[in-house]
């Protein structure tokens, strides 16, 4: 007879998609004796995701198991202002990275292979009908539509292109985290985003938050406008990366349904503030990994903290209301804080003295009023969502 308290035999896992999310959570199980099997849509498929790169920052070793697989890094990190004027701070042991998603697919599927794990390339349309089928806990990660109920809604939209110039410009030390030379948009922000791999190449990007999408020619005449004006200038463009990804404080509603664990960026795991997710993942994968491991249900811990997400949401009311000037906001708050105070805060690692810390160095006043807004304005109304034509061009590109 099993012994009632020895350790339960582990349940099957299906892991649906294998992006960030899933790719994280396939290199934990693979080899632990969890039942596995991966499903993803195939080469080609409209709903597969486009190879991207993700960058994450923090101490040595990370980001979790995929240290090894970091193409770049960097030790300091630039902010620029409208008027030009720098600040340059030294992340001490830590570092900003960059990983690459293809390289990041290619040795997890390795991984699976020698632990004999299925990968079925297959586009899973019901994913009820799949834990049914298999009786396994599905973990879905594929892409949601953005949920309505949040107070505000920006889109953080950008192009971005590997470039080679003939001149040696880049700093290879220092990534520009925002570079605000670029015309600003009301209700919002924009800037320029360097990661130099060379004297000569970098991945460059044009950036917005805002309400609207740009009209599809002008993310490059923005682009090339910075790559002017920051002085970059000539260049040969040698790839290109372009992005959508919603910046809300909308909850993101877990699926209901028996034997279904929905995670990922459709599980609300990006930084509503940042557009970052790639750190809460490795933070939720761990936890995931240790359930599944166990033979207990599959439980999502929550992405980012209370007081975070608060934050956050007023953070992102004060910028889309034009409450505060948002190149002035990050550029002081990069000026008046420790960076590591900041990025520990932007990466949800920070605690309530620093974060409190933090908001002592922002402009007082907007804030105060967006607070008091928000105890004036009930029921809740959402503050800036995109126009439906936006909303239709926004699901197409999410499914890039
Ligand atoms: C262009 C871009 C750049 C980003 N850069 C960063 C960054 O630098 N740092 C950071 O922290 N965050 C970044 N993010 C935010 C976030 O980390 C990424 O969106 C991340 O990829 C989210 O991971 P995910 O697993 O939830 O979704 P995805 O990575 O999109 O994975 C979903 C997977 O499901 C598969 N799939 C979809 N539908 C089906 C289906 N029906 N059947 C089977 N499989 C399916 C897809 O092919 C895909 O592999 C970026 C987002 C974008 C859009």
């Amino acid at each position: 007879m099993p012994n009632p308290r020895g350790p339960r035999a582990p349940r099957p896992v299906a892991l649906v998609g294998l992006g960030a999310a899933g790719a994280s959570l396939a290199w934990r199980l693979a080899g632990t004796g969890v039942p596995l099997e991966v499903f993803e849509a195939p080469r080609g498929a409209a709903q597969r995701t486009q190879e991207r790169t993700w960058c994450t920052w923090g101490p040595p070793g990370g980001p979790g198991p995929f240290g090894p697989l970091v193409v770049a890094r960097w030790s300091r990190v630039r902010v620029v202002g409208a008027d030009g004027q720098e600040v340059v701070a030294d992340l001490g042991s830590w570092r900003y990275r960059m990983l690459r998603s293809v390289d990041v697919e290619e040795a997890v599927r390795g991984r699976l292979e020698r632990a004999g794990v299925p990968v079925h390339e297959v586009v899973v349309e019901d994913v009820a009908a799949l834990a049914r089928r298999t009786g396994a806990q599905v973990v879905d990660t594929r892409p949601v539509p953005v949920p309505a109920g949040g107070r505000t809604l920006l889109l953080q939209h950008f192009l971005g292109r590997r470039v080679r110039t003939e001149r040696p410009v880049f700093d290879v030390r220092t990534a520009t985290l925002m570079d605000f030379r670029t015309p600003q948009p009301a209700g919002g922000v924009a800037f320029g985003y360097v990661l130099p791999t060379s004297p000569t190449e970098a991945l460059v990007e044009y950036t917005e938050f805002s309400a609207q999408l740009l009209p599809p020619g002008q993310y490059a005449d923005r682009l090339e406008e910075y790559l002017r004006r920051s002085g970059i200038g000539a260049h040969e463009v040698l790839a290109e990366e372009r992005g959508v990804i919603p910046m809300t404080d909308a909850r993101f509603p877990p699926d209901p349904r028996a034997g279904v664990l929905r995670w990922g960026a459709a599980s609300g795991s990006v930084r509503p503030s940042t557009g970052y997710a790639f750190s809460a993942l490795q933070r939720q994968a761990d936890a995931l990994a240790a359930q599944a491991v166990r033979g207990g249900p599959l439980v999502l811990p929550p992405a980012h903290g209370r007081r975070h997400l608060l934050m956050d949401s007023l953070v992102l009311e004060a910028l889309a209301t034009g409450r505060v000037d948002g190149a002035r906001f990050f550029v002081e708050l990069f000026r008046r804080n420790p960076v590591q105070r900041v990025l520990g805060f932007l990466d949800g690692a920070s605690g309530p003295a620093a974060d409190l810390a933090l908001m002592a160095t922002s402009p007082r006043g907007p804030m105060l009023a967006t607070v008091a807004g928000r105890l004036r304005r009930r029921p809740r109304a959402p503050v800036r969502s995109p126009e439906p034509g936006a909303a239709a061009a926004l699901r197409r590109s999410l499914r890039r």
